[in-house]
């Protein structure tokens, strides 16, 4: 479905992202890799969708937070692979606190690593996507880029950030082959979800069995995590050649959770 194209998918090293880019490997796509981790486990990790899927694939340990490892993450990629069809900001962080006592730092950390990161990567290869007449952007944002939750203010704002971001980028290229899409998924048990279960319950006073049924899973009217492959399927289908007329849209994969 993807043979000759290649990729940059950000924060690939864990969890929803590194879903996508397996399955953008097994669909026949070279992938740049990217996020952090263990050097030995992501190394191994690389080896092995490059072997079982027969693509190049490539690690930029590029930190989201910083334009100018951003700019050469995506040079990297362009030089290594010939072009960059098709780009995924998935990079993201979380911090749970409320309004009032959410550090500075935390505020801008979010917004730089979920937000900022998409736009100077867009930045960075539209040019050449322009050229070519082809490229998909497809950015990861969340439930919570449609609605909100309580104690999550860069988070939310970030996300609602990276909708708003996606749209006006469709409507500006889309008469060049281009297309850009934001997937909203609901909760998806992975570290990012992991850690955020004791930080809730500390938030609202609650054990962390209470904050899965009662905060996580309250609104997701399937009562189950989406998973990691659902979602990655989603993605290859929307940087698919089949995709080429669904342009700014934010699709939920959610259970059901922002039509309640
Ligand atoms: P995760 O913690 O498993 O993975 C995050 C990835 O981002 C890792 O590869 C990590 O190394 C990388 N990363 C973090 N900071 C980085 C930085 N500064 N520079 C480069 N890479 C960095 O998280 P996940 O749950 O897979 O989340 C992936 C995306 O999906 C995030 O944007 C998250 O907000 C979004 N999302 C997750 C859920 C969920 O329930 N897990 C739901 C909705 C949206």
């Amino acid at each position: 479905m993807l043979d000759g194209k290649s990729a940059i998918v950000t924060g690939s090293t864990s969890g929803i992202g590194l879903g996508i880019a397996r399955a953008f490997a097994a669909a026949g796509a070279d992938v740049m890799l990217n996020g952090f981790g263990q050097p030995g486990e992501i190394e191994a990790t690389r080896a092995m969708l490059q072997r079982q899927y027969g693509v190049k694939v490539l690690h930029s340990g590029a930190d989201m937070s910083r334009p100018e490892q951003i700019r050469a993450m995506a040079a990297e990629a362009a030089e290594a692979f010939g072009h960059v069809d098709i780009v995924v900001n998935n990079a993201g962080i979380q911090h749970v606190a409320p309004v009032d006592q959410f550090p500075d730092e935390q505020w801008d950390r979010i917004v730089a690593i979920n937000l900022s990161s998409a736009f100077h990567l867009i930045k960075a290869v539209v040019p050449q996507m322009r050229a070519r007449r082809f490229g998909r952007i497809v950015n990861i944002a969340s439930a919570h880029g449609l609605t909100a939750s309580p104690f999550k203010s860069a988070y939310v704002a970030a996300k609602h950030g990276m909708v708003g971001l996606t749209k006006t980028v469709a409507i500006e290229l889309a008469e060049f082959g281009i297309t850009a899409n934001t997937i909203c998924p609901g909760y998806v048990k992975t570290p990012l979800v992991e850690a955020q279960i004791a930080d809730q319950a500390k938030a609202h006073g609650i054990s962390p069995e209470a904050v899965v049924r009662d905060v996580m899973l309250a609104h997701q009217a399937r009562k189950e995590f989406v998973r990691v492959d659902e979602l990655a399927a989603l993605a290859v289908f929307l940087a698919s050649d089949a995709a080429a007329s669904m342009t700014a849209t934010a699709l939920a994969m959610d259970g059901g959770w922002t039509q309640h």
